[in-house]
């Protein structure tokens, strides 16, 4: 069997100097692909995405990974900015937003992280807390780097749906994730799912029962994959054996 192609969401950067705009991406991202048994190409934000370029991008891949990165324009979901709201990438939003509701039409897998829970969320329908420490005030520390945690340490429990893809995957209703959000989903999209919650009640997966494959968590499985975790690894091969 050939290896299949994962498209992998990205984000933008203004370079120093004159060098403009710049894609960008984390390398754990590629590397747990590429561990996974995969091939990682780069799906580049444009700042005038056409029909032809979304597309595009969905005939030469055989899945989508939604990478984490800024916040989305809450004008996506009907919303003003608050006040915490963090920096917005006006291209990428325009090129994934779509890039998401034509991937679910051609019913092709889709594995969301992070933002990619959100950004999965916000393209069917539903909505974000903007800032969950001002708008959702809990005794779990959702953005572990403020506590002085590393990207790989876990830091929260999440518990999971029994006789969800999620729970299969993993093999268990209980782990520990880490925690590198300040955003999170609200009002959950029609279609999707709720399937692992923090202590706190913050969603942390949802799911599509209704497609071949839709997976998205709120936790970096990136990170614990590459460092120690086998159940953030088995979530990058369930998601490459589902294409
Ligand atoms: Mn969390």
């Amino acid at each position: 069997m050939s290896r299949k192609v994962v498209g992998m969401t990205c984000g933008t950067m203004e370079a120093s100097g004159t060098s403009g705009l710049r894609h960008v991406l984390n390398d754990a991202y590629v590397r747990a692909i590429k561990e996974a048994g995969g091939i990682p190409v780069v799906l580049p934000s444009l700042c005038t995405p056409s029909e032809e370029t979304w597309r595009g991008y969905l005939d030469i891949i055989d899945g989508l990974l939604l990478t984490g990165g800024a916040d989305i324009d809450p004008a996506y979901y009907g919303q003003a900015p608050h006040e915490k709201l963090g920096e917005v990438q006006p291209m990428r939003d325009a090129t994934e937003i779509p890039l998401v509701r034509k991937a679910i039409e051609r019913n092709l897998p889709i594995f969301g992280i992070c933002r990619g829970i959100q950004v999965l969320n916000v393209a069917l329908g539903g909505t974000l807390y903007q800032d969950l420490p001002s708008e959702f005030p809990s005794e779990i520390h959702h953005r572990q780097t403020d506590l002085g945690y590393t990207r790989s340490d876990f830091c929260h429990s999440i518990t999971i749906e029994p006789g969800s893809r999620l729970a299969s995957i993993v093999g268990c209703t209980e782990m520990q994730v880490n925690s590198l959000h300040h955003q999170a989903v609200r009002d959950v999209a029609p279609g999707l799912k709720v399937v692992a919650r923090a202590p706190d009640g913050v969603i942390e997966g949802l799911e599509s029962e209704r497609h071949r494959f839709v997976l998205a968590v709120q936790f970096h499985p990136e990170e614990t994959a590459a460092a120690h975790d086998p159940r953030s690894k088995r979530l990058f091969e369930a998601f490459l054996a589902a294409l």
